[in-house]
């Protein structure tokens, strides 16, 4: 990566459609989860290769900030986050709905090499800005997930202000804000397109082998 990564923030169930569509109750609290630096993986028009034994990856398109400074209580959120992408937190459903039976963690569904595709960044204009515009994920050119950060049941001032306060927040660290509806299967040569504010941030073409 260009950008020297450091821990990879993934929240949960943020769009109240998407937890109803896996028939998820609405957390009280932000839910969150990590990913290993090994997930990361560009969207710049590549290839992007998994074996068919890892079983059904999902896609699920959100928007994600890097934090640009250390976090101090009270910090505004625009003058903390210096960068925002788009990105697919690529899913294994069923490897997680066992988990989630099981009670386990989620890491072996979420956290597999290249499972977070990310477009490349964009200067973060603000969250006033942000709200104006839709992201967007095209399947083979149809859209299939359009998301608003303004829809999310934990904004970005509270998510960022629960995670430094429960696992830390520095400069390098990334968030992956959570999917809208829509999310659904990759099948082999699908093409992904992440759009933002009409302009194209990045694609990729999942081969399943
Ligand atoms: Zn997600």
């Amino acid at each position: 990566m260009a950008m020297n990564i450091k821990n990879i923030y993934c929240v949960g169930r943020n769009f109240v459609l998407h937890a109803q569509e896996l028939n998820n109750t609405i957390p009280a609290s932000p839910l969150l989860f990590l990913k290993p630096t090994h997930s990361l993986i560009i969207a710049d028009g590549r290839d992007i290769v998994f074996p068919k034994t890892r079983g059904d990856i999902h896609y699920e398109v959100e928007f994600v900030v890097h934090i640009g400074r250390q976090y101090e209580q009270g910090i505004n959120v625009d003058d903390l986050i210096d960068q925002m992408a788009l990105g697919l937190d690529l899913t294994l459903r069923h490897v997680q709905s066992e988990l989630k039976k099981k009670g386990y963690p989620w890491l072996q569904a979420k956290g597999f090499p290249h499972s977070a595709v990310l477009t490349t960044w964009s200067p973060f204009k603000g969250i006033e800005e942000s709200i104006k515009y839709d992201f967007i994920l095209e399947k083979n050119g149809q859209v299939t997930q359009q998301g608003n950060i303004k829809d999310m049941i934990f904004d970005l001032p509270t998510i960022v202000e629960f995670t430094a306060n429960n696992f830390g927040l520095d400069q390098g660290d990334i968030i992956f804000t959570g999917t809208p509806a829509g999310v659904g299967p990759v099948a082999d040569g699908d093409c992904f397109t992440l759009k933002w504010d009409g302009k194209q941030l990045g694609d990729c073409t999942i081969k399943l082998i």
